[in-house]
This record gives C-alpha cells, sequence and structure tokens, in this order.
C-alpha cells in the first residue's frame, strides 16, 4: 500500500538494532483517521472470506486491529501478556520471543472468547522474524478455529517472518513491505 510506505518515508525513523519507529502515528500516538484508512484496506483484501473476529496481540497491535475491525463489524480478540485477576484462569497460552523487549513472554486468550469454528485473521502492526504471528496461530489452533489469513502494517520481508509464515501455508497480506533498511535508508519491496 503505497500510503503506508509514503507515510513511513515521511515520518518514520530507523533505529539501531533494525527498529523501525512509527511510533507517531501506527502505535503509540494514533492517527485514526490514516489508520481507519489502512483497516479499510485490510478489509477489502480478506473481505468475503467469513473472518469472525480478529485476533491481535498487546499492546501495540490493537489500534490496527481495531480500524480492521469495525469494517468487517467482528470483535477484536487481545492476547494478553499479563495475567490478571480479571481474566479467568480457563485460558489457552503459547509462548512468544519478543523483538522489542528480546525476552520470552506467555501470551493468553481466555477460553471463552476463542472457540471451535472461528475464523480468524489475525493482524499486528509489524512482522519481522513472525514469532508474534506464530504465537498466535498456536493459540487458534489450540482452540480448534481456522486462521483465515494474517495481515500487518509493516513487513520487514528482509526478517524472515513473511517466509515463514507462508511455509506454513499461510496468507499473508502486509501494507508495506520493507526489502532493507541500511544507514537510516529504507527499501521496499517492489
Ligand atoms: P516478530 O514476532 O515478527 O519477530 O516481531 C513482531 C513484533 O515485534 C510486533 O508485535 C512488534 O510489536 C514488534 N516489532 C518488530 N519489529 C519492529 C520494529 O521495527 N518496530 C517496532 N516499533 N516494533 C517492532
Amino acid at each position: 500500500m503505497k500510503l503506508l510506505e509514503e507515510k513511513i518515508l515521511k515520518d518514520g525513523k530507523v533505529l539501531s538494532g533494525d527498529v523501525l519507529k512509527v511510533d507517531s502515528f501506527l502505535n503509540h500516538q494514533l492517527d485514526v483517521a490514516f489508520l481507519s484508512k489502512l483497516g479499510q484496506d485490510i478489509f477489502n483484501h480478506f473481505d468475503g472470506r467469513g473472518v469472525n473476529k480478529i485476533l491481535t496481540v498487546e499492546a501495540s497491535g490493537i489500534a490496527l486491529a481495531c480500524m480492521t475491525a469495525q469494517y468487517f463489524g467482528c470483535p477484536v480478540l487481545c492476547a494478553k501478556k499479563h495475567k490478571s485477576i480479571n481474566i479467568s484462569n480457563d485460558v489457552y497460552f503459547s509462548k512468544v520471543y519478543s523483538f522489542t523487549h528480546k525476552t520470552e513472554n506467555l501470551i493468553m486468550v481466555s477460553k471463552e472468547y476463542l472457540n471451535a469454528g472461528d475464523k480468524i485473521l489475525i493482524v499486528d502492526d509489524f512482522l519481522a522474524g513472525g514469532n508474534a504471528c506464530v504465537g498466535l496461530i498456536d493459540l487458534v489452533k489450540q482452540a480448534g478455529a481456522v486462521v483465515v489469513g494474517i495481515s500487518t502494517g509493516v513487513e520487514k520481508t528482509y526478517q524472515g517472518g513473511y517466509d515463514r509464515l507462508t511455509d506454513m501455508g499461510y496468507e499473508v497480506y502486509s501494507l508495506a513491505r520493507i526489502a532493507e533498511m541500511k544507514d537510516g535508508k529504507i527499501t521496499f519491496e517492489k
């Protein structure tokens, strides 16, 4: 999606450790009108496939997931990283290595909200090595639900997550696909 590529070139900053900072609009300060256009694009791509729930992981995937869900008219299920007293003990959980925190987290969703027969679209802000998505897929499988597809805002294709997920048989639709980030310069896939 050209719109997101242009926005990344205008407002994104390349940090050390292969991290792209886009927190002025995507995952810290949220440009709601802009994110809504991204959500519409994801909806247009996956419309007609029977998606009845969007699954994401807290916290940075939530905004794009919600903006997408408004077009599907479906709920967003947000996998939690911390067990609080208001989440039931009856959960599916999976282990995920965090790209940004460099730690292993447990992610969990209540069994009440992820059901056999659900048709799930996974949405996240970034796709790097694919660990977050693989953890979310694991939760879906445990519930006997189906992953219809995976959509991310920014995919850093060179970090392997795209190949990993497509090799597993999943369709991945990302709105901006980065082929390289070098010396602060961003090159997109053709
Ligand atoms: P993966 O699990 O695919 O390796 O990494 C995806 C997760 O790490 C996303 O949920 C996102 O929060 C975070 N992430 C990965 N790369 C970046 C990046 O370049 N910038 C930011 N802000 N987050 C990233």
